[in-house]
């Protein structure tokens, strides 16, 4: 059976993926199979870029076909920021918690409390052979200042759908059906079931 490395050392984006992967005929690893790999450089300007980036690294050092997701978060009233940086906002030892907080002080310099926003994904998968394939994703929101709910991951308690719930208030079948992860997943899954079946 084909083997496929989910190339994400975040455990959150790692259960979205395999819970959307879950019916393809391949054999779902991630790195925590490999806990040795080193981390890649994620210099690219793009979602895409870096996408395209972890999947060839991991590619190179695994043996293996792997797919990779960069995300992130674009707030309009800070001019698109953190966008790439989302991970590291807060600097590089950030966390949930402190990208929060620095989302929170950032608006509270501009004096908003709340702005339009949206999550952005791509995903990248790079086979044995050096077939890359890259899909989008991406999911319209508002960002408010008052956290809600428990669940997801990184911003989610501050990004708020269209009913008035945050991301951080929905289950991940949920999440996968309306985020930007799910859209490229979706994308990536045809493709994918096209060429593993
Ligand atoms: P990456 O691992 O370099 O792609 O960084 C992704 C970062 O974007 C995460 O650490 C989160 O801060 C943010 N992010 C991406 N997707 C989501 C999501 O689905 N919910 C909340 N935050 C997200």
């Amino acid at each position: 059976m084909k083997k496929i490395v989910l190339a994400s050392k975040n455990s959150d984006k790692v259960k979205e993926m395999r819970l959307a992967l879950q019916d393809l005929p391949v054999e779902i690893l991630s790195l925590a199979d490999f806990p040795e790999m080193p981390d890649a450089v994620e210099d690219g300007t793009t979602f895409e870029d870096n996408a395209l980036i972890k999947a060839k690294f991991f590619a190179a050092r695994t043996g293996l076909a792997c797919l990779a997701d960069d995300s992130g978060l674009e707030v309009d009233a800070l001019n698109g920021l953190p966008g790439v940086h989302s991970a590291r906002f807060a600097g590089y030892h950030a966390d949930d918690d402190t990208n929060n907080q620095k989302l929170l002080d950032e608006l509270g310099k501009i004096g908003a409390t709340e702005s339009k926003a949206a999550y952005r994904c791509a995903l990248a998968f790079v086979d044995t052979d050096g077939t890359e394939i890259i899909t989008q994703g991406k999911i319209d929101g508002t960002i408010k200042i008052a956290a809600q709910g428990t669940g997801g991951f990184g911003y989610d308690p501050y990004f708020y759908i269209s009913d008035n719930r945050t991301m951080a208030q929905i289950s991940r079948t949920e999440k996968n059906q309306i985020s930007h992860r799910g859209a490229a997943l979706k994308e990536m899954i045809l493709i994918l079931r096209n060429k593993f079946h």
